[in-house]
């Protein structure tokens, strides 16, 4: 397990604590649309406060041109948000590099880290700059440990002390369940577009899973691959014996790939398209496939039936158009019902969750769409690395205080 400093490691008691929040939330007409991020950080903000800490909250907020402040991607909707579910003023500091005026239990909230120039280059003067503002930084922002940036990364390494907060510690917890300490049967979902964007994914996966099941345009690739016609439907061409490949090396290592036996066709991509249910047999040159078939479904639900854990990504079909969303509404509803301990990420398998009313009956949505996709491709991320590094020195230290 990844050696981590936490909260309850610290006496943070009149510290001046420098947080690093996922507060990327969707806005709509300048005010916050979705406050899920903002309540979730709650918690930690008031046992520091509690405990007498200075905090110093730091976010980015979308993708604004660095070195210029732009309105539009201000956190000042996040700041009004913070500060009504707090009950209390939460300032936001538009100058807050070179030192901010606080007092004991003070909470302020930094304009979007963004605007600052070398926030995604990862700058080390501006990393230093940060690292300074503070006694301990503590990194709860997820979705974003990907990403080497100056507020993820550089910051950790010019900060006393570097901590990984509740919420960044939930996620890896959750991950690791899933996929470094799964009760196997071990199925995966990996659907969606392209096996090209999902390689890495599937190549990992079908090393650790009993069952990877494909979807969407990535089945087709892997349908091409085992021989079938698929009409005019989505694959890519140069990554047919790439998928070849992979079914036969999956079987070596004991993990079956079972590719759909039925699917639903269109003649078009389109949401007016009729949709017309067949057997891999019978489709023809100008067919589209766009979801799976029923019996392909029940298939599925018989795998996700017996599976102790399941980890989805990407949808089994076209689930937008509502004619192909049968095959992607019947695995949410599997993986719901189903006893497995699961976990869903991604951006639209998100969205396909609430589409489907299922998002309380998945055991853990990953918050992380790219640091998802990153974990279950077993690759290390820059932001934990970073504060494991940290905590090893820490250790360190306070063994040699010991002394
Ligand atoms: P991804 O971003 O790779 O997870 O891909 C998600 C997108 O793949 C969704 O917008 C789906 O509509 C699309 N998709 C799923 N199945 C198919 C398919 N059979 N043909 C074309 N697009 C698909």
């Amino acid at each position: 397990m990844t050696i981590l400093v936490k909260i309850a490691d610290l006496d943070l008691s009149g510290k001046t604590v420098l947080i690093r929040e996922d507060y990327n939330v969707p806005l709509k007409d300048g005010a916050v649309a979705d406050d899920t991020r903002i309540r979730a950080s709650l918690p930690t903000i008031k046992q520091l406060l509690e405990a007498g800490s200075k905090i110093i909250l730091v976010s980015h907020l979308g993708r604004p041109v660095a070195g210029q402040y732009d309105e539009a991607f201000s956190l000042a909707p996040i700041a009004k948000c913070l500060s009504e579910l707090l009950g209390r003023d939460v300032p936001l500091i538009k100058d807050w590099l070179n030192g901010i005026d606080m007092s004991d239990k003070d909470i302020v909230l930094c304009e979007n880290v963004r605007f600052e120039t070398g926030e995604t280059k990862n700058d080390e003067a501006l990393s230093r700059k940060m690292g300074q503002l503070c006694q301990v930084y503590i990194n709860d922002a997820f979705a974003t440990a990907h990403r080497a940036q100056a507020s993820t990364h550089g910051v950790a390494k010019y900060a006393a002390i570097a901590a990984a907060g509740p919420l960044l510690i939930a996620e890896l917890k959750a991950l690791t369940k899933a996929l470094r300490d799964a009760k196997k049967p071990l199925v995966a979902i990996v659907g969606g577009a392209k096996v090209s964007t999902k390689l890495t994914i599937l190549e990992t996966l079908s090393d650790k899973v009993d069952q990877l099941i494909v979807g969407g345009g990535i089945a087709n690739t892997f349908l091409k691959a085992a021989g079938h016609n698929i009409g005019n439907s989505l694959f890519e061409a140069d990554l047919v014996e790439v998928a070849a490949n992979l079914i036969e090396q999956a079987k070596i290592k004991g993990c079956d790939i079972p590719l759909p036996v039925d699917v639903v066709c269109g003649k078009a991509f389109d949401e007016n398209t009729p949709a017309i249910t067949k057997l891999l047999s019978d489709i023809e040159d100008d067919d589209l496939i766009l979801d799976v078939g029923p019996e392909t479904s029940q298939q599925l639900n018989n795998i996700l039936t017996n599976a102790n854990t399941i980890v989805w990504n990407g949808p089994l079909g076209v689930f937008e158009f509502e004619q192909f969303s049968a095959g992607t509404k019947n695995l949410a509803d599997a993986i719901a019902n189903s006893d497995a301990y699961s976990i869903a990420g991604g951006g639209d398998t998100i969205a396909a969750i609430s589409k489907f009313g299922v998002i309380s009956d998945i055991s853990y949505i990953s918050t992380g769409g790219g640091a998802f996709l990153e974990f279950l491709e077993g690759k290390k991320l820059p932001a934990i690395e970073i504060l494991e590094e940290a905590a090893r020195s820490w250790a360190a230290m306070e063994k040699a205080r010991e002394y």
